[in-house]
């Protein structure tokens, strides 16, 4: 089993933006800064806004939701053109399809066919999240008016107030900045306590081969939860997680065999496999770039 050793994008999103002039107006992009992309979507910066976003009676425009945790920008642009194409993507069958060309302003629809896209074979496996920032959003994904099921492994984040006055203000500015900041900060305290626990000499045995790690060659996993933080070579937990699985043929952005997450062999808690990697390859990266420490005989 390979692993395709290119670090991951820190974020990238597909975003569904909404008109707050006309409430039923919407838009779908995608952004490795939410924050920024608002402002040019809004005219707050002289470059970069989509042109359909420029008219003057529908700016401003919020984030309602974003979908997160793409392997790579390459399989979030899929992600956005298909669902900006729902009608006749090729990830959703035709049998499945919601719809048409025409019927694109039914944020009913919009939503209808994101789940069936969270759903699709190229998608599912990938641990996407879908954080929410509008909650009549939000009562529209769980009104679910076409019965669509979402796979169980899309987690769900909602960051709304529940106060209905200050419904139009979710997904603003500050809202978007703090949200990437956030996730952003909890990647940054995984990966330190990371190379805490490498300091720490009796940590560095591999849970599942119990061979001694070597972080300059070796790519390492941490178990993510705070009271464990397990250490492994990640293709062992990597063969760990999947020995009952089934092969299937997948997306060309995915290899096959990987796992959406699995249990950690040491606390027993799930680990989402992709959070689990990033670290792994940022951890991959520093060892490689500090490089091995030359000892004198
Ligand atoms: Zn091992
Ligand atoms: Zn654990």
């Amino acid at each position: 089993m390979s692993y395709n050793l290119q670090y991951p994008p820190r974020f990238y999103c597909v975003y569904l933006l909404r008109s707050i002039a006309r409430k039923n107006s919407f838009y779908i992009g995608s952004t490795p800064d939410p924050h920024r992309r608002l402002r040019q979507h809004n005219g707050d910066l002289a470059f970069g806004g989509a042109d359909r976003t420029k008219k003057n009676k529908l700016r401003p425009w919020q984030m309602t939701m974003v979908v997160y945790g793409f392997p790579s920008k390459i399989s979030a642009l899929q992600f956005e053109y298909a669902w900006h194409h729902a009608y006749r993507t090729r990830h959703i069958p035709v049998k499945n399809r919601i719809g048409t060309r025409n019927s694109g302003n039914s944020v009913h629809i919009k939503i209808a066919n994101l789940k069936l896209l969270l759903s699709a074979h190229a998608f599912r496996r990938m641990g996407l999240r879908v954080a929410i920032f509008q909650k009549d959003i939000y009562d529209i994904w769980v009104v679910n008016r076409y019965n669509v099921s979402v796979s169980e492994s899309v987690l769900l984040k909602l960051d709304f107030e529940e106060n209905q006055q200050k419904l139009i203000q979710g997904g603003n500015y500050e809202q978007m900045k703090a949200f990437v900041k956030s996730l952003e900060k909890d990647e940054d305290d995984y990966f330190e306590i990371s190379l805490e626990k490498l300091e720490q000499n009796n940590t560095r045995i591999c849970c599942v081969c119990t061979r001694v790690v070597d972080q300059f060659e070796d790519v390492l996993g941490f178990c993510a939860s705070k009271s464990c933080h397990a250490l492994y070579h990640v293709q062992c937990w990597a063969e760990e997680m999947t020995k009952d699985l089934i092969s299937e043929p997948l997306s060309h952005t995915v290899p096959p065999l990987t796992p959406v997450k699995g249990k950690c062999v040491k606390c027993q808690k799930v680990n989402w496999w992709w959070p689990t990697v990033k670290n792994s390859m940022r951890l991959h990266q520093h060892f490689t770039e500090i490089g091995r420490p030359f000892i004198k005989n």
